[in-house]
């Protein structure tokens, strides 16, 4: 783990404001974790999370939760223009880490993975004939242009000046820069919308989905992909979890939460489930947090029990995998 530079430490901390109740029930909100600080990006302060005492609901959220205004600032040295994995071998030894990472990619092999990454790579729309595509929060626009190879129709949108920039002079994808709803595309535009590592980072996580669901056309396809609250990684790692990623993730999701949500933005046909395809990155980027060479070895021999449990488990329909994903389709067309 980096120290905080001194830089990081002279900035003012970001303020927050008390969220008692549960966004989506009303419901008051239990402890979860206290005092998660920033693994990753070093933002300074700690965060507590809460979990929705109603099992019905189960939502968890930041409490007291990031201001609006001061939410940019929770984004100081975060690289959207990174490739999936840029970060994990931080905080191991290389070549240590090196051998682990081998033995990885062949135990994916022999959990015969490779399918479930397919599907993954394809956003869940492999079997659906392209059209028009939205990739929300696109970021570098690495996956927006995957999808355009795969014969889509492709924009994106982030709130990112630098990625958007990144996104066009890299892969030549077209982005919108803002929110959602600002940026304001006509009813019906886009035949699937993706949004991939986005909504744990929304404040107002109904309206965003309303809009999606408003810009999507009849018989379109939302596919979501998030955290998975209950993933059996977050049970090993506890507050080192990377899924927890404070103080930028403000609300975070398992397959109750998530239903109730769509749910609650009108959307009442979706296909919930839970994925351990990428569990080797989530898994080893949690665990670039251990301090100490035993709490790494724990982690390594857990790594591997948990890969191959979270296989096996989500195989079975268990929503144990590191990642959530919810593809809703849209009446008529
Ligand atoms: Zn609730």
């Amino acid at each position: 783990m980096k120290p905080a530079s001194a830089e990081a430490l002279a900035r003012p901390p970001l303020r927050t404001a008390p969220r008692p109740h549960c966004l989506l029930c009303g419901s008051a909100g239990e402890l979860l974790h206290a005092d998660v600080s920033d693994h990753f990006f070093h933002v300074p302060g700690s965060w507590t999370l809460n979990r929705c005492r109603d099992p019905r609901c189960a939502l968890v959220w930041q409490d007291p939760m990031v201001i609006a205004d001061d939410l940019g600032r929770a984004y100081d040295g975060y690289y959207t223009s990174a490739a999936p994995g840029g970060a994990v071998a931080e905080g191991a030894a290389p070549d240590y880490g090196a051998t682990f990472h081998r033995l990885d990619r062949w135990a994916s092999r022999l959990l015969k993975l490779e399918p479930e990454r397919r599907r993954h790579a394809a956003v869940y729309l492999d079997t659906v004939r392209p059209g028009t595509l939205l990739d929300v929060g696109c970021g570098s626009g690495f996956l927006a242009a995957a999808m355009r190879d795969r014969g889509w129709s492709v924009r994106g949108t982030d709130f990112d000046p630098a990625a958007a920039r990144a996104a066009e002079a890299t892969h030549g994808i077209a982005v919108d820069l803002g929110e959602l709803a600002a940026i304001g595309y006509p009813a019906g535009s886009f035949d699937a919308i993706t949004a991939r590592h986005v909504l744990e980072h929304v404040r107002e996580p109904i309206e965003f989905l309303a809009e999606c669901w408003r810009i999507l056309a009849p018989g379109g396809h939302l596919v979501l992909v998030t955290p998975n609250v209950d993933s059996l990684g977050h049970r090993h790692f506890g507050e080192r979890w990377r899924g927890l990623e404070q103080p930028r993730h403000l609300f975070l999701y398992g397959h109750t939460s998530l239903g109730a949500l769509l749910g609650r933005a009108g959307m009442t046909q979706a296909d919930i489930f839970t994925t351990a395809q990428g569990a080797d990155y989530v898994l080893r980027a949690s665990q670039a947090t251990a301090e100490g060479a035993w709490q790494r070895l724990v982690d390594h021999l857990a790594i591997w029990t948990l890969q191959v449990a979270e296989t096996i488990g989500t195989r079975r329909g268990r929503d144990v995998g590191e990642e959530l994903i919810a593809v809703v389709t849209k009446a008529g067309g």
